[in-house]
């Protein structure tokens, strides 16, 4: 089966930038996540997003992928190392004489580089001795805008692969469980030499029969299978800080999966997502309110109040205020993260009109517009008709 474009399993642009390609890949990567997951196409779907992740995030290799596509990447995983001898592998690819093909495909296509010849004898693929990092996993968590306000704490249940408790991350429980390769001698490489139009040259590879570890278990661990980590249920406290930003990150260092051969632990993200309220509305970290009142209290003022996530918020409205007046409650507002500072509260008031009126009303009206000083009409007609 051809293998997709990396791109399309991303679901970008050729063009995309970066920050674009991590973006798209942290999304799918959590949605096909196996402890997310558990639909059975979604561990190969999230394989494949990681392998393209893998070679479009590195800048390097996606040069190369876009050039020679997915042939030129898994050339460069397994064999490499010829930038070291000032040869490129684009110098390579464009050589065009007989018999090259051999030579290309026993350098690239057979994991190894040569020892002489082009002065470099690297080898990308890493030591399956080596310590390697454990995955990151990306969670994500939708929260209220009261819990943003307030702060929030819930416990997450996620599964982690830790080193496995009985063979402690060897992959064997007993020592005699263990041979020496017998093909490369323990060294985890082959060498060979072979003829190419470069004259003799020596060719390193990585031992097929130990995939370069220079051992074989005879007797994989009971618990894990070799596998040297074991899955376990694990019960996360989450604490979501109070004044938390929309899309904001938290971030858990060491508490994911559990790197092989002693490598690190990856780390746990959580990306927090702040629905919006019905009423509220938070701008950096005040929270601002449209309050609606009769036009008339405007003009009397008065004692009013709000209800504020569980608390009573009381403030005064002075008499003859206007229809667009703002009320600022001071530290009322979003707590600022890391400070013991808060925003404000901003009470917007809205005067509103009556939907109907009835004339023993409009008579009641009309007499009180006599007794308030407000004659603005009859004064702007006399200063019209003079201009
Ligand atoms: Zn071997
Ligand atoms: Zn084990």
């Amino acid at each position: 089966m051809a293998k997709k474009d990396y791109y399309e399993v991303l679901g970008v642009p050729k063009t995309a930038t970066p920050q674009e390609i991590k973006k798209a890949y942290r999304k799918l990567a959590m949605k096909y996540h196996p402890d997310v997951n558990k639909e059975k196409s979604a561990e190969e779907l999230f394989k494949e997003v990681n392998e393209a992740y893998e070679t479009l995030s590195d800048e390097e290799k996606r040069g190369i992928y876009d050039r020679f596509g997915h042939e030129g990447v898994s050339n460069m995983n397994q064999g490499g190392g010829f930038n070291q001898g000032g040869f490129s592998f684009e110098d390579l690819k464009n050589f065009n004489f007989g018999g090259f093909g051999n030579i290309f495909e026993d350098l690239f296509g057979g994991g190894g580089a040569p020892g002489g010849g082009f002065g470099g004898q690297g080898n990308f693929r890493s030591n399956p001795n080596q310590p390697q990092r454990g995955k990151d996993i990306f969670l994500e968590k939708k929260i209220t805008f009261e819990e943003a306000y307030k702060g929030f704490e819930y416990v997450e249940t996620i599964n982690i692969s830790k080193r496995c408790s009985v063979c402690e991350g060897k992959g064997y429980e007993n020592e005699k469980d263990v041979h020496i390769c017998e093909e490369c001698s323990g060294t985890g490489k082959t060498i060979s030499i072979q003829n190419s139009l470069f004259g003799k040259v020596q060719v390193q590879k990585t031992c097929k029969k130990c995939n370069g570890s220079g051992k074989i278990i005879k007797t994989a661990c009971s618990q894990c299978r070799g596998k040297k980590l074991e899955v376990n249920k694990t019960s996360l406290n989450i604490k979501v800080p109070a004044g938390i930003i929309d899309q904001s990150e938290i971030r858990f260092p060491k508490k994911a999966h559990d790197g092989i051969n002693n490598g690190p632990s990856g780390d746990i993200y959580v990306r927090i997502l702040v629905k919006n309220h019905r009423y509220f509305k938070r701008i950096k970290n005040d929270l601002y309110i449209k309050y609606p009142l009769p036009l008339i209290k405007l003009i009397i003022g008065g004692k009013f109040s709000l209800p504020l996530f569980g608390s009573i918020i009381e403030f005064n409205i002075p008499e003859l205020s206007t229809p667009d007046t703002v009320i600022r409650i001071k530290n009322k507002g979003f707590k600022v993260i890391n400070r013991e500072v808060r925003g404000d509260l901003y009470i917007e008031l809205k005067g509103e009109l009556p939907k109907k009126i009835s004339s023993s009303t409009k008579k009641k009206l009309n007499d009180l517009v006599k007794d308030l000083d407000t004659k603005s009409d009859v004064d702007f007609i006399k200063k019209v008709s003079k201009a």
